[in-house]
């Protein structure tokens, strides 16, 4: 795969990766449907030492559903949500697909916690579906 880039609506902050994607998903928990203001987050995983960001960015942390302790990484210009990082997965980011330059490149494989999705914004058709989180292997 070419080179990943994006950022912000504002452009303060940027992102440029030279890795695959670890994964492809639609969350449709609460926590992305409040912090993305929309009915699901579309999110793809990086290898955290493959993504060079630029750019300051504020954070929120908190507690997942999960139970895992979950940091939001946004502009705090724009407001605009770049990635998140977990406890569970040091070595990884999940880059909120959005943000990026070319968005045709995200390709959601599955779906993640449809059993939170809303009449308004239901899961994709077509791709496995998962109640929850599907279980780690
Ligand atoms: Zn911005
Ligand atoms: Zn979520």
């Amino acid at each position: 795969m070419a080179e990943i880039t994006g950022g912000c609506l504002c452009g303060a902050v940027r992102y440029t990766a030279n890795a695959e994607p670890t994964f492809m998903a639609n969350c449709h928990c609460v926590d992305c449907r409040k912090s993305s203001a929309a009915g699901h987050m579309s999110l793809f995983g990086l290898p955290a030492d493959k993504v060079e960001f630029s750019g300051t960015m504020s954070e929120y942390a908190m507690t997942a559903d999960s139970g895992a302790a979950v940091t939001h990484h946004f502009c705090p210009n724009c407001g605009g949500q770049i990635f998140n990082n977990t406890s569970n997965n040091p070595d990884g980011v999940a880059v909120v697909a959005a943000s990026l330059d070319n968005p045709d490149i995200f390709s959601p494989q599955v779906s993640v916690y449809a059993s939170r999705a809303t009449p308004w914004d239901p899961p994709k058709e077509g791709i496995p579906q998962f109640e929850k989180m599907p279980p780690r292997g």
